[in-house]
């Protein structure tokens, strides 16, 4: 396989994300060179997402653009890995015949292996299809070759999801929750600060289900009290909590820890009761209200990000008016709105009272033109504060020439800061000081007052 360029294409969520930086690192391993464009590629690699239709129609598209490298003859082979295979691997194979391997998640630490079959010409109609239970799990053992900047990096807790929420595939897809240990968490997380991390963002299906699987169900706040422990990181950021997963001492630990944001992501999905119950949601409209009070009671400049569904079906108008109502109220920081997508196979599909796509849609539309005017408002409050910025790089801005993110944006989600002053040019990882000075809908514009020699 020596010197067999590899292109990978990864879609979806920074979960797998991770999966396709691990499958580039162990290609690398095995002698391949993994490749920028699809242009340079002998073997041409998709990992991809199905947990709804658009996410499954974007893979299907970009498996028919990439095919067409192949029947140009640019490539030899195209394989196609992740969550679509494991959803309907078999049915695709006879769809896709351009596609010569698809591979389950569970073939992410085998895929070495499976391109030297393809390359050797061992594989067969019966071998192309290979997906097993989805039983993976990574540790610090298995390499990456970070497709973030080198400052900032996604790390996996955990995998899978014991929820049973009656809207989502991803339990199937993924499979039932398994934390890793701490140990080999902070082997990782040690790793990526070596190799210059300096914002690290833990993800996984829920984030505060961590452990629970685990002897001695070790917590998210003690890991996170361990991670604060490494010196060499400036940012700990937590994507993906659950809202009954809110502890008081979760809280503290991240209003305790300095190098923790003061971010949390909080999917709630919705405020109704009767729409919670049937999305099989755990905690009521009280909980959530009570659980979001606390957060910020106990963290003062809490950066909340939260995801919605709207057309749930069920939900009338007096229900959506409901969330508009809970939005303006609370006040999101970040908000992330998704019109309802039923997916076979789960509760949620078969309900009665499906709304329209239109109305699903127009509800979804409301919210964050609602949002926009909130976040406009939020970051004028900004303005005149201080912030630690992570520069990312040159900006277009001719008054804002560098581009960076304070420890309330996340990055890809949330808006960005445009900097001015200080020593420019900063390097991509440089944390300066900053007072903001101006601020639009979702980005914040900074000057800096102090930065490292
Ligand atoms: S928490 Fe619910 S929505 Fe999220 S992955 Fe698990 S089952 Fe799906």
């Amino acid at each position: 396989m020596r010197e067999t360029s590899v292109h990978i294409v990864s879609l979806g969520c920074p979960k797998n994300l991770i999966d396709s930086e691990v499958m580039a690192a162990l290609l690398e391993q095995a002698g391949c060179r993994i490749v920028s464009g699809p242009e340079e590629a002998d073997i041409l690699l998709l990992n991809t997402c199905a947990f709804i239709l658009p996410a499954r129609e974007e893979s299907i598209d970009e498996i028919f653009r990439l095919a067409e490298w192949k029947k140009a003859g640019k490539c030899r082979h195209l394989i196609v890995t992740g969550c679509l295979p494991q959803r309907y691997g078999a049915e695709l194979a006879a769809e896709l015949p351009e596609v010569d391997l698809f591979l389950g998640i569970s073939e992410v630490p085998n895929i070495a292996d499976h391109l030297r079959v393809l390359m050797e010409g061992k594989h067969s109609e019966k071998n192309r299809v290979i997906v097993t239970n989805p039983l993976f799990l990574m540790d610090a053992g298995h390499p990456r070759l970070l497709s973030t900047p080198p400052y900032s990096a996604y790390l996996k807790i955990a995998e899978g999801c014991s929820n049973r929420c009656s809207y989502c595939i991803i339990p199937r897809l993924r499979g039932k929750a398994r934390s890793r240990p701490i140990e080999d968490i902070l082997r990782e997380a040690e790793d990526l600060a070596d190799r210059g991390a300096r914002e690290l963002i833990l993800v996984a299906q829920d984030t505060t289900a961590y452990g629970r699987d685990l002897e001695g169900k070790p917590t998210l706040a003690l890991l996170l009290r361990e991670l604060a422990g490494l010196n060499t990181l400036a940012w700990i950021r937590i994507l993906y909590t659950y809202p009954t997963g809110l502890t008081d001492e979760l809280l503290n630990v991240i209003a305790n820890q300095d190098r923790i944001c003061s971010y949390l992501d909080v999917p709630i999905q919705h405020i109704d009761d009767d729409i919670l119950a049937a999305m099989k949601r755990r905690g009521d409209s009280h909980l959530i209200r009570n659980s979001l009070e606390r957060a910020r009671a106990v963290i003062p400049d809490l950066a909340l990000r939260t995801s919605l569904i709207t057309g749930f079906p069920g939900e009338t108008p007096a229900k959506f008016h409901r969330l508009i109502a809970f939005v303006q109220e609370t006040r999101f920081d970040h908000l992330g709105v998704f019109p309802y997508s039923p997916e076979e196979g789960t509760p949620a599909e078969k309900l009665p009272r499906q709304v329209s796509q239109r109305t699903k849609e127009t509800r979804r539309n409301l919210l964050m033109e609602e949002q926009a005017v909130i976040s406009h408002e939020i970051n004028q409050t900004l303005v005149g504060s201080l912030q630690e910025v992570l520069i990312e790089g040159p900006s277009s801005s001719p008054d804002y020439p560098m581009i960076g993110r304070c420890r309330r944006q996340a990055p890809d989600i949330d808006g960005l800061t445009y900097v001015k002053g200080g020593k420019q040019p900063f390097l991509p990882g440089y944390l300066v000081q900053c007072r903001i000075v101006a601020a639009d809908d979702y980005d914040l514009f900074a000057e800096v007052i102090s930065s490292p020699d």
